[in-house]
């Protein structure tokens, strides 16, 4: 089965965010059937949506997947469990959060999965670590450099 390029965007704002990324990074290394590409920096980032709660700490990384979206998604809600991820507001503080920003040139709406992530374009912590690794990767038609620059106009 071919493998599709999965960029998973990472964040955690608490209990040794440092930490959980870390170890997310190595759980996702270890996803069946899958390979570890590249991955970004960490950023230090101020909340989203929520702005009440400690800065976050980001990063991106790409997967090579062969697994259906729906088995990545399963996937990475074990890995977030695993780190006491809890979920109580809405944009709310995180142990961890693991969201498929893209998966190949998949289009997806189902009633667990949105591909691309609803709302990449508007968030910076996405798009700045994410142009890092991948510059000329297309999403929805446009590279992301090309996103990240319409996002900072
Ligand atoms: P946001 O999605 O705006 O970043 P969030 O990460 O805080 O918010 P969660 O509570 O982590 O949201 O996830 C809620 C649900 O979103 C998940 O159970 C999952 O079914 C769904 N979901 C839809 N699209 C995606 C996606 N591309 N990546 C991860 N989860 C998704
Ligand atoms: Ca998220
Ligand atoms: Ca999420």
């Amino acid at each position: 089965m071919t493998k599709n390029l999965a960029c998973i965007g990472l964040g955690s704002n608490l209990e040794d965010p440092e930490h959980h990324i870390k170890e997310a990074l190595q759980a996702i290394d270890n996803i069946p059937n899958s390979q570890l590409d590249k991955i970004s920096t960490v950023y230090k980032t101020t909340a989203w949506g929520m702005k009440q709660q400690p800065d976050f700490l980001n990063a991106v990384c790409g997967l090579y997947c062969g697994l259906t979206p729906e088995d990545l998604l399963n996937q990475l809600q074990q890995i977030e469990d695993t780190h006491g991820r809890e979920r109580k507001v809405k944009w709310g503080p995180r142990t961890l959060d693991l969201d498929i920003i893209c998966f190949g040139d998949l289009t997806l709406n189902s009633p667990t999965l949105t591909i691309p992530h609803p709302f990449f374009k508007e968030r910076d912590f996405v798009l700045k670590p994410l142009a890092e690794i991948y510059p000329d990767l297309i999403i929805d038609g446009i590279t992301v450099s090309t996103h990240l620059e319409n996002l900072a106009a």
